[in-house]
Protein backbone atom coordinates (compact mmCIF):
# COMPACT_ATOMS: atom_id res chain seq x y z
CA UNK A 1 0.00 0.00 0.00
CA UNK A 2 1.51 2.97 -1.42
CA UNK A 3 -1.36 5.20 -0.28
CA UNK A 4 -3.89 5.40 2.48
CA UNK A 5 -7.15 7.25 1.37
CA UNK A 6 -9.47 8.60 3.95
CA UNK A 7 -12.57 9.31 2.02
CA UNK A 8 -15.14 11.54 3.70
CA UNK A 9 -18.83 10.34 3.30
CA UNK A 10 -22.16 11.47 5.08
CA UNK A 11 -23.67 7.74 5.13
CA UNK A 12 -23.71 6.74 1.37
CA UNK A 13 -23.09 10.51 0.22
CA UNK A 14 -19.54 11.07 -0.26
CA UNK A 15 -18.11 14.98 -0.70
CA UNK A 16 -15.88 14.13 -3.46
CA UNK A 17 -13.13 15.02 -1.08
CA UNK A 18 -10.50 12.74 0.53
CA UNK A 19 -7.12 13.00 2.14
CA UNK A 20 -4.17 10.82 1.05
CA UNK A 21 -1.52 9.91 3.30
CA UNK A 22 1.64 8.40 1.84
CA UNK A 23 2.51 4.79 3.98
CA UNK A 24 6.05 4.03 4.62
CA UNK A 25 4.63 0.65 6.06
CA UNK A 26 1.56 -1.13 7.16
CA UNK A 27 2.44 -1.87 10.56
CA UNK A 28 -1.30 -4.30 11.17
CA UNK A 29 -4.03 -4.56 9.10
CA UNK A 30 -7.04 -7.14 10.14
CA UNK A 31 -10.82 -7.21 10.50
CA UNK A 32 -11.59 -7.25 14.07
CA UNK A 33 -14.82 -8.46 15.62
CA UNK A 34 -16.17 -5.24 15.20
CA UNK A 35 -14.85 -2.75 12.48
CA UNK A 36 -11.67 -3.01 10.03
CA UNK A 37 -8.65 -2.13 11.38
CA UNK A 38 -5.36 -0.40 10.07
CA UNK A 39 -2.46 0.86 11.85
CA UNK A 40 0.43 2.32 9.30
CA UNK A 41 3.47 4.26 9.49
CA UNK A 42 3.45 7.91 7.70
CA UNK A 43 6.66 10.13 7.32
CA UNK A 44 4.72 13.27 8.66
CA UNK A 45 2.29 11.80 11.22
CA UNK A 46 3.76 9.15 12.84
CA UNK A 47 1.92 6.10 13.17
CA UNK A 48 -1.63 6.27 12.23
CA UNK A 49 -5.01 4.48 13.18
CA UNK A 50 -7.84 3.68 11.16
CA UNK A 51 -10.65 2.25 12.02
CA UNK A 52 -13.30 1.26 8.88
CA UNK A 53 -11.31 3.73 6.57
CA UNK A 54 -11.84 6.38 9.49
CA UNK A 55 -8.77 8.05 10.87
CA UNK A 56 -8.85 7.31 14.43
CA UNK A 57 -5.52 9.09 15.82
CA UNK A 58 -1.74 9.98 14.62
CA UNK A 59 1.14 10.01 17.05
CA UNK A 60 1.61 13.50 15.50
CA UNK A 61 -1.25 15.54 16.44
CA UNK A 62 -3.39 13.08 19.02
CA UNK A 63 -2.44 15.54 21.79
CA UNK A 64 -4.88 18.35 19.93
CA UNK A 65 -7.83 16.18 20.87
CA UNK A 66 -6.96 14.27 23.72
CA UNK A 67 -6.02 16.91 26.08
CA UNK A 68 -9.33 18.95 24.72
CA UNK A 69 -11.66 16.52 25.42
CA UNK A 70 -10.22 15.14 28.70
CA UNK A 71 -9.17 18.98 30.19
CA UNK A 72 -11.76 21.12 29.32
CA UNK A 73 -14.24 18.59 31.62
CA UNK A 74 -12.09 17.98 34.23
CA UNK A 75 -10.87 21.62 34.97
CA UNK A 76 -14.26 23.13 34.44
CA UNK A 77 -15.79 20.63 36.91
CA UNK A 78 -13.18 21.35 39.24
CA UNK A 79 -12.92 18.58 41.35
CA UNK A 80 -13.54 15.91 39.35
CA UNK A 81 -13.37 11.74 41.55
CA UNK A 82 -14.79 9.43 39.06
CA UNK A 83 -14.48 9.58 35.54
CA UNK A 84 -16.31 7.28 33.00
CA UNK A 85 -14.37 7.05 29.31
CA UNK A 86 -16.95 5.64 26.62
CA UNK A 87 -14.46 4.07 23.83
CA UNK A 88 -11.00 5.86 23.45
CA UNK A 89 -9.58 2.31 22.90
CA UNK A 90 -6.19 3.66 21.95
CA UNK A 91 -5.85 5.14 25.17
CA UNK A 92 -5.29 8.73 24.95
CA UNK A 93 -7.68 10.37 26.79
CA UNK A 94 -7.39 7.56 29.76
CA UNK A 95 -3.69 8.76 29.93
CA UNK A 96 -4.60 12.09 30.08
CA UNK A 97 -7.51 12.10 32.42
CA UNK A 98 -5.03 9.99 34.69
CA UNK A 99 -3.07 13.25 34.48
CA UNK A 100 -5.59 14.80 36.95
CA UNK A 101 -5.96 13.24 41.11
CA UNK A 102 -9.04 11.37 39.92
CA UNK A 103 -9.95 8.24 42.14
CA UNK A 104 -10.97 6.19 39.13
CA UNK A 105 -10.95 5.88 35.47
CA UNK A 106 -13.22 3.59 34.00
CA UNK A 107 -13.18 2.99 30.36
CA UNK A 108 -15.31 0.74 28.94
CA UNK A 109 -14.06 -0.14 25.13
CA UNK A 110 -16.03 -2.74 22.68
CA UNK A 111 -12.91 -4.13 20.95
CA UNK A 112 -10.27 -5.08 22.89
CA UNK A 113 -7.92 -5.58 19.86
CA UNK A 114 -8.34 -2.41 19.66
CA UNK A 115 -6.34 -2.14 23.30
CA UNK A 116 -4.05 -4.53 22.40
CA UNK A 117 -3.07 -3.13 19.01
CA UNK A 118 -2.61 0.26 20.26
CA UNK A 119 -0.68 -1.12 23.45
CA UNK A 120 1.39 -2.71 21.20
CA UNK A 121 2.00 -0.73 18.06
CA UNK A 122 1.32 3.28 19.23
CA UNK A 123 2.31 2.85 23.00
CA UNK A 124 3.05 6.45 23.27
CA UNK A 125 -0.62 6.99 22.98
CA UNK A 126 -1.35 5.13 26.72
CA UNK A 127 2.01 5.80 28.04
CA UNK A 128 1.38 3.43 30.68
CA UNK A 129 -2.20 4.29 31.88
CA UNK A 130 -3.47 1.08 31.37
CA UNK A 131 -1.09 -0.30 33.97
CA UNK A 132 -2.26 2.41 36.34
CA UNK A 133 -3.88 1.13 39.56
CA UNK A 134 -7.28 3.82 39.20
CA UNK A 135 -8.07 2.39 35.62
CA UNK A 136 -10.27 -0.05 35.10
CA UNK A 137 -10.79 -0.63 31.85
CA UNK A 138 -14.15 -2.68 30.76
CA UNK A 139 -14.53 -4.51 27.30
CA UNK A 140 -18.23 -4.23 26.42
CA UNK A 141 -21.00 -2.37 25.27
CA UNK A 142 -20.71 1.35 25.92
CA UNK A 143 -24.72 1.70 25.09
CA UNK A 144 -25.26 -1.27 27.86
CA UNK A 145 -22.75 -0.45 30.30
CA UNK A 146 -24.35 2.39 31.03
CA UNK A 147 -27.71 1.01 30.56
CA UNK A 148 -26.81 -1.74 33.06
CA UNK A 149 -24.35 0.19 35.69
CA UNK A 150 -25.32 1.27 38.77
CA UNK A 151 -22.23 3.46 39.24
CA UNK A 152 -22.30 7.56 38.86
CA UNK A 153 -19.67 9.07 37.51
CA UNK A 154 -19.00 13.23 37.66
CA UNK A 155 -17.50 13.35 34.08
CA UNK A 156 -18.21 11.25 31.19
CA UNK A 157 -16.10 11.44 28.12
CA UNK A 158 -17.30 9.73 24.87
CA UNK A 159 -14.54 9.10 22.80
CA UNK A 160 -16.26 6.94 20.22
CA UNK A 161 -15.74 6.50 16.11
CA UNK A 162 -18.18 8.40 13.80
CA UNK A 163 -22.02 7.37 14.04
CA UNK A 164 -21.40 3.92 11.57
CA UNK A 165 -21.06 1.06 12.62
CA UNK A 166 -20.52 0.39 16.71
CA UNK A 167 -20.06 3.45 17.33
CA UNK A 168 -23.91 4.78 16.26
CA UNK A 169 -25.57 3.59 19.41
CA UNK A 170 -23.37 6.37 21.05
CA UNK A 171 -24.92 9.17 19.38
CA UNK A 172 -28.66 7.95 20.52
CA UNK A 173 -31.25 9.46 22.90
CA UNK A 174 -31.45 6.31 25.13
CA UNK A 175 -27.51 6.41 25.43
CA UNK A 176 -27.51 10.34 26.25
CA UNK A 177 -30.57 9.56 28.83
CA UNK A 178 -28.49 6.90 30.55
CA UNK A 179 -25.15 8.97 31.05
CA UNK A 180 -27.42 11.64 32.44
CA UNK A 181 -28.60 9.08 34.98
CA UNK A 182 -25.17 7.75 35.38
CA UNK A 183 -23.97 11.31 36.21
CA UNK A 184 -23.43 13.33 39.83
CA UNK A 185 -25.31 16.22 40.57
CA UNK A 186 -22.88 19.27 38.68
CA UNK A 187 -21.73 16.20 36.50
CA UNK A 188 -20.46 16.93 32.71
CA UNK A 189 -21.06 15.11 29.53
CA UNK A 190 -18.81 15.83 26.43
CA UNK A 191 -18.47 14.09 23.24
CA UNK A 192 -16.82 13.36 20.32
CA UNK A 193 -19.10 14.70 17.46
CA UNK A 194 -17.42 15.36 14.38
CA UNK A 195 -16.30 17.84 11.87
CA UNK A 196 -18.57 20.16 11.47
CA UNK A 197 -17.75 21.71 7.57
CA UNK A 198 -19.02 17.99 6.49
CA UNK A 199 -20.37 17.00 9.37
CA UNK A 200 -23.08 19.00 10.36
CA UNK A 201 -25.93 17.47 10.83
CA UNK A 202 -24.32 15.37 13.64
CA UNK A 203 -24.17 18.36 15.93
CA UNK A 204 -27.48 18.99 15.06
CA UNK A 205 -29.02 16.08 15.58
CA UNK A 206 -26.66 15.81 18.89
CA UNK A 207 -27.75 18.83 19.93
CA UNK A 208 -31.28 17.90 19.81
CA UNK A 209 -30.95 14.52 21.78
CA UNK A 210 -29.06 16.02 24.48
CA UNK A 211 -31.18 18.53 24.76
CA UNK A 212 -34.01 16.56 25.59
CA UNK A 213 -31.50 14.97 28.55
CA UNK A 214 -29.81 18.13 29.84
CA UNK A 215 -30.32 21.94 30.79
CA UNK A 216 -27.82 23.53 29.19
CA UNK A 217 -26.19 21.97 25.78
CA UNK A 218 -23.24 23.25 23.52
CA UNK A 219 -20.63 22.51 21.87
CA UNK A 220 -16.36 23.38 21.87
CA UNK A 221 -14.27 23.04 19.51
CA UNK A 222 -10.20 22.13 18.74
CA UNK A 223 -8.00 21.53 15.50
CA UNK A 224 -6.32 18.32 14.77
CA UNK A 225 -5.09 19.00 11.27
CA UNK A 226 -5.36 14.68 10.78
CA UNK A 227 -9.37 14.82 11.05
CA UNK A 228 -9.85 16.77 7.85
CA UNK A 229 -12.22 19.95 7.55
CA UNK A 230 -11.17 22.20 10.02
CA UNK A 231 -12.80 22.54 13.43
CA UNK A 232 -13.71 19.24 15.72
CA UNK A 233 -16.66 19.85 17.37
CA UNK A 234 -16.80 18.34 21.12
CA UNK A 235 -20.56 18.20 22.63
CA UNK A 236 -20.99 19.73 26.04
CA UNK A 237 -24.33 18.71 28.33
CA UNK A 238 -24.64 19.60 31.33
CA UNK A 239 -27.31 20.89 34.01
CA UNK A 240 -25.69 23.64 35.15
CA UNK A 241 -24.73 26.71 32.10
CA UNK A 242 -22.72 28.49 34.77
CA UNK A 243 -19.89 25.29 34.01
CA UNK A 244 -19.47 26.23 30.33
CA UNK A 245 -18.72 30.21 30.84
CA UNK A 246 -16.03 29.77 33.29
CA UNK A 247 -13.47 32.18 32.23
CA UNK A 248 -9.71 31.71 31.84
CA UNK A 249 -9.33 33.54 35.54
CA UNK A 250 -11.57 30.92 36.74
CA UNK A 251 -9.75 27.95 35.21
CA UNK A 252 -6.01 29.20 35.67
CA UNK A 253 -5.50 28.41 39.40
CA UNK A 254 -6.79 24.65 38.90
CA UNK A 255 -4.87 24.17 35.75
CA UNK A 256 -1.43 25.68 37.34
CA UNK A 257 -2.35 23.44 40.56
CA UNK A 258 -2.42 20.54 38.67
CA UNK A 259 1.15 20.91 37.56
CA UNK A 260 1.45 19.53 33.99
CA UNK A 261 2.28 20.82 31.07
CA UNK A 262 0.50 20.49 28.08
CA UNK A 263 0.73 21.17 24.03
CA UNK A 264 -2.69 22.75 23.10
CA UNK A 265 -4.82 23.01 26.05
CA UNK A 266 -4.33 26.32 28.28
CA UNK A 267 -7.15 28.25 30.51
CA UNK A 268 -7.13 30.55 27.76
CA UNK A 269 -7.80 27.92 24.80
CA UNK A 270 -10.67 26.50 27.46
CA UNK A 271 -12.22 29.71 27.47
CA UNK A 272 -11.91 30.21 23.55
CA UNK A 273 -12.97 26.91 22.27
CA UNK A 274 -16.75 27.60 23.93
CA UNK A 275 -17.01 30.78 21.48
CA UNK A 276 -18.91 29.33 18.20
CA UNK A 277 -18.49 31.17 14.67
CA UNK A 278 -21.77 31.58 13.19
CA UNK A 279 -21.66 29.04 10.60
CA UNK A 280 -21.21 26.45 13.61
CA UNK A 281 -23.64 28.32 15.78
CA UNK A 282 -26.78 27.69 13.45
CA UNK A 283 -26.35 23.89 13.39
CA UNK A 284 -27.79 24.57 17.30
CA UNK A 285 -31.34 23.83 16.18
N1 LIG B 1 -10.43 9.95 18.29
C1 LIG B 1 -11.29 9.12 17.46
C2 LIG B 1 -12.31 9.92 16.74
O1 LIG B 1 -12.39 11.14 17.00
O2 LIG B 1 -13.01 9.36 15.91
C3 LIG B 1 -11.89 8.02 18.31
C4 LIG B 1 -10.83 7.18 18.90
S1 LIG B 1 -11.19 5.66 19.64
C5 LIG B 1 -10.20 4.65 18.64
C6 LIG B 1 -12.84 5.22 19.20
C7 LIG B 1 -13.19 3.92 19.93
O3 LIG B 1 -14.60 3.77 20.09
C8 LIG B 1 -12.73 2.66 19.18
O4 LIG B 1 -11.73 2.02 19.93
C9 LIG B 1 -14.00 1.81 19.07
O5 LIG B 1 -13.76 0.42 19.21
C10 LIG B 1 -14.82 2.36 20.22
N2 LIG B 1 -16.26 2.08 20.14
C11 LIG B 1 -17.06 2.14 19.04
N3 LIG B 1 -18.32 1.80 19.36
C12 LIG B 1 -18.33 1.51 20.70
C13 LIG B 1 -19.34 1.11 21.63
N4 LIG B 1 -20.62 0.92 21.22
N5 LIG B 1 -19.00 0.92 22.92
C14 LIG B 1 -17.70 1.11 23.33
N6 LIG B 1 -16.69 1.49 22.50
C15 LIG B 1 -17.02 1.69 21.20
Amino acid sequence: MKYFNEVLHDGAVSHGYAQRFEVSRVVYRNKTDFQDLIIFETPHFGRVLALDGIIQTTERDEFAYHEMLAHVPLFAHGEPARVLIIGGGDGGVLREVLRHDVETATMVEIDRTVVDLCREYMPGLSDGAFDDPRADLLITDGLKFVAETQQTFDVIIVDSTDPVGPGEVLFSEAFYADCKKRLTPGGILVTQNGVPSFQGDEVTNSYRRLSSQFADVSFYLTVVPSYVGGFMALGWATDDAALRVQTQADIAPRFEGAGFATRYYTPAVHAAAFALPPFIAELLK
